[in-house]
C-alpha cells in the first residue's frame, strides 16, 4: 500500500507485460493465460449450471494488448471464451471485449484480419460489446463507429500516464469501483444517445449506448468483476430475449 492508499504497480506490469506495446510483447503475459483458456463454450460454467443453460460464450479480440486477463475474469464469472483474431472467430458469439493495448497498432491488426465489418455488423446486430482503454477507443467515431462517441487518446497527459481512482459507476451496486487507468483516454464528445455511468475530473470514463459499454480503465485488472458482469447481464437478457421470441415464432 502507498502512502495514498494506493496499491503497488504489479498490475501495471501485468497489463506492461500484457501488450502495452508492441505486437508480440503480449506473449509473456499471455503465456499464463492461454493455458487456462478454454476454446469455445465451457458446460461447467456457473452462469449456465444453475438453470441448466448453456453459459454464454464470449469472444476477446486477442490481436494484441491485454486479453489474457479479460479472458481470466470471464472465465471465473463462467462464461465460455474464444480468443478472436480472424473474422471466422466472431461466429456464434454472444458478446465481445475489445481488451486494452495499443489503439494504432490494434487498428492495423483490425484491418490487416478484415475484422472491422464484421464486428460492426456483431456490434449493430445487438450482441453486447465491452470495451476497455484502448478498446473504447476501437469502439469510437474515428475507429468501429460502434459508439456515437469521440475518444481522446492518452487524454490525462504525459504526467499522469497511470493512475487508480474509486470512481462511482451509474447502474453498479456496491462501493466505488477502484478504476485502473493506464495511458486512458476519456470520452470528448458523445451523442444523445449515450449514457455516462462515471467521470473523473469531470471528464467521462465509461458509458454505455445500449448494450455497448465502454470504459477507459481496465476493468479485468482489479478483483472487481462488475464491469464485466454488466456485458454478461446484457448477454442474458438478450438471450432471454431471443429464447422467447423463438418460443413465440416456434409455437
Ligand atoms: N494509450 C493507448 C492508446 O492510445 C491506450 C492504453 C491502454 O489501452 N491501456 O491506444
Amino acid at each position: 500500500m502507498g502512502a495514498d492508499g494506493s496499491r503497488p504497480t504489479d498490475s501495471r506490469t501485468e497489463m506492461r507485460e500484457a501488450g502495452i506495446g508492441p505486437i508480440g510483447s503480449g506473449a509473456a503475459g499471455a503465456a499464463d493465460g492461454r493455458e487456462a483458456l478454454a476454446i469455445g463454450p465451457i458446460g461447467s460454467g456457473v452462469a449456465g449450471a444453475a438453470d441448466g443453460r448453456e453459459a454464454p460464450t464470449i469472444g476477446v479480440l486477442a490481436l494484441q494488448g491485454g486479453f489474457a486477463a479479460h479472458a481470466r475474469m470471464l472465465h471465473r464469472l463462467g462464461a465460455g471464451v474464444v480468443e478472436v483474431r480472424v473474422p471466422a472467430d466472431l461466429q456464434a458469439l454472444d458478446g465481445l471485449v475489445i481488451p486494452g493495448g495499443e489503439s494504432t497498432t490494434m487498428t492495423l491488426g483490425i484491418e490487416r484480419e478484415g475484422l472491422a465489418e464484421p464486428i460492426r455488423r456483431l456490434a449493430q446486430a445487438g450482441t453486447p460489446i465491452l470495451g476497455s482503454c484502448a478498446g473504447l477507443i476501437m469502439l469510437d467515431r474515428e475507429h468501429l463507429g460502434a459508439m456515437d462517441i469521440l475518444a481522446a487518446r492518452n487524454a490525462f497527459g504525459r504526467q499522469l500516464r497511470s493512475f487508480e481512482a474509486d470512481i462511482e459507476v451509474r447502474g453498479l451496486d456496491g462501493p466505488p469501483l477502484r478504476g485502473i487507468f493506464i495511458r486512458a483516454p476519456w470520452i470528448a464528445e458523445h451523442g444523445d444517445t449515450v449514457e455516462i455511468l462515471a467521470e473523473v475530473d469531470g471528464h467521462p470514463v465509461a458509458a454505455r449506448q445500449g448494450d455497448i459499454i465502454a470504459v477507459a480503465f481496465h476493468s479485468e485488472l482489479s478483483d472487481d468483476d462488475r464491469v464485466h458482469r454488466l456485458l454478461l447481464a446484457a448477454v442474458d437478457r438478450r438471450r432471454e430475449h431471443s429464447r422467447a421470441a423463438g418460443a413465440g415464432a416456434g409455437g
